[in-house]
């Protein structure tokens, strides 16, 4: 879209459920092969992408600790793990795709992957290679939203692309409401002026203060990041 700003580097922020199978199982193999395929393509054209996973498909430590048989805590460490058997399942169709993808978890299992580290995962994007976020923050009571904006923040992206399943951020639930209309662009504060969703709470707040762009666009379609960056799909954008 005309006037869209054009970031470089781009953290993509993909729910868990994006990697799941038609069935429910968690893991499709074709879809993966499809997003890291999309995700090559986008680093073909120049842009330099670090990439975080949620856990979603697998496990969700506060659906779980609702049940009552496990604390929340605990809960959220199996989320944690579950986010680093997406992004190693990612980094492997990555790597498939043609593109150097390597793992760094905030969680260390130097057995499986590098523990996440600011200057080498600098290192490694400046190279050109992906890299790939996994167990969120490494603490519990976060989600991978807030990971992804503090990665983002840490790692001098220019944006967060939240990959979803609708195109944008509506002025309505666009399934339920026919009148919801998508906005082109709002800012942090007319985002929550407006009790529009775009994040949870902190995830949110972090970007506001620190004035970081947030892309929210749709991954359903195939090739969807690559379009979205290059505003050859729609989206919406929040920045300041
Ligand atoms: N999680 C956590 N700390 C973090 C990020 C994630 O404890 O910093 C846990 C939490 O239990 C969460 C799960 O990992 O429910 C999966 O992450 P998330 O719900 O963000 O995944 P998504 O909804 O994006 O698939």
């Amino acid at each position: 879209a005309q006037g869209a700003p054009r970031f470089r580097r781009v953290l993509v922020k993909l729910s868990g459920e994006a990697l799941a199978a038609p069935d429910g199982y968690w893991l499709h193999p074709p879809t993966l092969a499809a997003l890291a395929d999309d995700i090559a393509r986008a680093v073909e054209k120049g842009f330099e992408i670090a990439l975080v996973v949620g856990g979603g498909n697998v496990i969700r430590g506060a659906r779980v600790s609702a049940a009552g048989w496990i604390d929340r805590a605990t809960g959220d460490s199996l989320g944690m793990m579950a986010t680093v058997m997406n992004s190693l399942a990612l980094e492997t169709a990555l790597n498939a795709a043609g593109v150097t993808a390597r793992t760094m978890s905030a969680v260390s299992m130097p057995t499986i992957c590098e523990t996440y580290a600011r200057q080498p995962a600098l290192h490694h994007l400046d190279k050109g290679q992906v890299v790939v976020l996994a167990g969120g923050t490494g603490n519990p009571y976060f989600t991978t939203d807030t990971a992804a904006v503090l990665r983002a923040a840490e790692l001098k992206c220019d944006a967060v692309l939240k990959a979803t399943q609708v195109d944008g951020v509506y002025s309505a639930d666009p399934k339920t409401n026919p009148d919801a209309v998508r906005y082109e662009r709002l800012s942090h504060d007319e985002a929550i002026a407006r009790d529009l969703k775009v994040m949870d709470t902190a995830a949110f707040a972090l970007a506001r203060d620190g004035g970081l762009p947030l892309i929210v666009g749709s991954v359903h379609a195939p090739s969807s990041v690559t379009a979205i960056l290059t505003g050859a799909a729609p989206s919406t954008l929040v920045a300041p």
